[in-house]
């Protein structure tokens, strides 16, 4: 069976455990190594400084030797020296003292000593571990062969310890820092819970509620921050959502209730048919109206869910605007309103061109609905760059506020509510014409002022 650990602040701490463990380890192990080195240095050096002094006192001081071979025993002492001085012909002549009977140091003299001092290891049949010193003397009178030896015990004893002290302290180290670990992680995780906390608090009834930041400068902090953002834009969509639900079905209401009304009257006797065809008529307009709305909504439901196929082709823009305006024409002359159009011939942009129409259409019939009879309504084509081509569609109407100039292409969004509906749309035109555009990688931008308005296209243009 896998064991897993869903605990984060467990798993730091078995971690950061670990780690220190091994590095607890790392430190003994390089320890040691470094003690053991420095004393058996410092063995050397003693052992070396010794045979200086006996090397001094036989060749330069030219010293008598004891004819001393001790053969007293006793048990070494640590740090305690073992001199031995040889002939040529190897024969014992000096031993400073002997240690016990099982300390009996091999000569191996099979490749003899050099008059270089050199240094051995050895380990006795007892087991103990010994240093020696040794060199061959030439002086005018003799060759001597001096070998001095030191035990290693106090090495070994010091390193036992070292390690007797470490197998105490690191326990005692590790178990403070594992402890140590746990509690960092605890306080380092503790925004989470709080996070966590209020995260479960946000519902779709009370979206304004927002993820505590208590240090914006670390991660933590920054991740609130982030997860702030991402609430602030979902509470935005949820209440544009919220507002285009309770929008959809007010503009639905509306023309329903009209068409109950009016036949509900139409429903009593003795009327002349000259009212029944007015009372049909009337249905018809709210029928219209109706099938308009739902027309737009599909149409902007379709863009959302990102379902809707564009059918690009190449076309002049001008003649594009011509076209346009020969279909919508009929409004303005209705209100006697006059549309020119100007511009230059032969830029091309890749479309679609029936949605491209709509968005035209939309804000022509804008400028007729909005602008006064008798007005004039100008069309204009240029490029803007290289690569883009600007469409302008400038009225001569009242202009529109600036607190409206930024809403004015949201969804359902109308500056006169309770205007004449014969007038009036629902408030989807401008919100479509931005689609079209974003879906052609080109914008829509407005310029109002009290002398008029003028809606600018600008799209990406295609060489001819
Ligand atoms: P509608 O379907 O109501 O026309 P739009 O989205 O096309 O909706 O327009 C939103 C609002 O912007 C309109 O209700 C109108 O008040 C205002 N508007 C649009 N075009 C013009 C214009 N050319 N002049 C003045 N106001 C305008």
């Amino acid at each position: 069976m896998k064991f897993v650990l869903n605990n984060i602040r467990t798993l730091l701490t078995l971690k950061f455990t670990a780690v220190f463990a091994f590095l607890l380890l790392a430190y003994t192990a390089i320890n040691i190594l470094f003690l053991y080195n420095y004393l058996s240095h410092q063995l050397d050096l003693n052992l070396k400084e010794d045979l200086e002094i006996i090397v001094e006192l036989l060749i330069q001081k030219d010293v008598e030797l004891p004819p001393t071979i001790d053969t007293t025993t006793h048990i070494a002492k640590p740090y305690e020296r073992f001199v031995e001085i040889y002939s040529d012909s190897l024969k014992l002549l000096y031993r400073s003292s002997a240690f016990n009977d099982a300390i009996v140091f091999p000569i191996s003299f099979k490749d003899g000593y050099s008059e270089e001092p050199a240094f051995f290891s050895y380990t006795l049949a007892d087991g103990s571990q010994w240093r020696m010193i040794a060199v061959k003397l030439k002086s005018h009178h003799y060759n001597r062969i001096v070998r001095i030896s030191m035990s290693k015990e106090h090495i070994t004893e010091q390193m036992k310890e070292f390690f007797t002290f470490m197998s105490i302290i690191a326990p005692i180290f590790l178990i403070i820092g594992g402890l140590s670990g746990y509690i960092l992680a605890r306080q380092s995780l503790a925004p989470i819970d709080k996070m966590a906390a209020q995260a479960k608090k946000i519902g779709a009834k009370n979206l304004k509620e927002r993820i505590p930041v208590i240090n914006s400068n670390d991660e933590l902090g920054n991740f609130a921050a982030v997860t702030n953002d991402l609430l602030d834009r979902l509470q935005y969509s949820f209440e544009q959502l919220k507002n285009f639900t309770s929008d959809a079905s007010h503009e639905f209401r509306t023309p329903l209730t009209v068409m109950r009304s009016v036949g509900e009257v139409g429903l009593q006797k003795g009327k002349s048919s000259e009212y029944y065809r007015e009372v049909i008529g009337s249905m018809l307009e709210e029928n219209t109206r109706l099938t308009h709305l739902v027309d737009s909504l599909l149409l902007l439901s379709r863009a959302d869910a990102g379902r809707l196929e564009l059918k690009k082709e190449k076309f002049d823009v001008l003649e594009f605007c011509r076209e346009c305006v020969e279909i919508i024409s009929i409004l303005a002359e209705e209100k006697k309103q006059s549309i020119s159009i100007s511009g230059i011939k032969n830029i091309f942009v890749v479309a679609d061109k029936t949605l491209l129409r709509q968005a035209l259409l939309n804000l022509i019939d804008n400028a007729i609905k909005y602008t006064p009879v008798g007005s004039h309504i100008n069309i204009t084509v240029e490029l803007k760059t290289e690569k883009t081509v600007a469409v302008n569609v400038t009225d001569t109407g009242g202009g529109i506020s600036k607190e409206h100039q930024e809403k004015i292409f949201d969804r359902f969004y109308r500056i006169n509510k309770d205007r004449s509906r014969e007038t009036e749309g629902v408030g989807l035109g401008l919100a479509i014409v931005q689609w079209i555009m974003n879906i052609h990688n080109g914008t829509v931008s407005l310029q109002s002022s009290s002398h008029g308005s003028a809606f600018t296209l600008i799209l990406p243009a295609e060489s001819a």
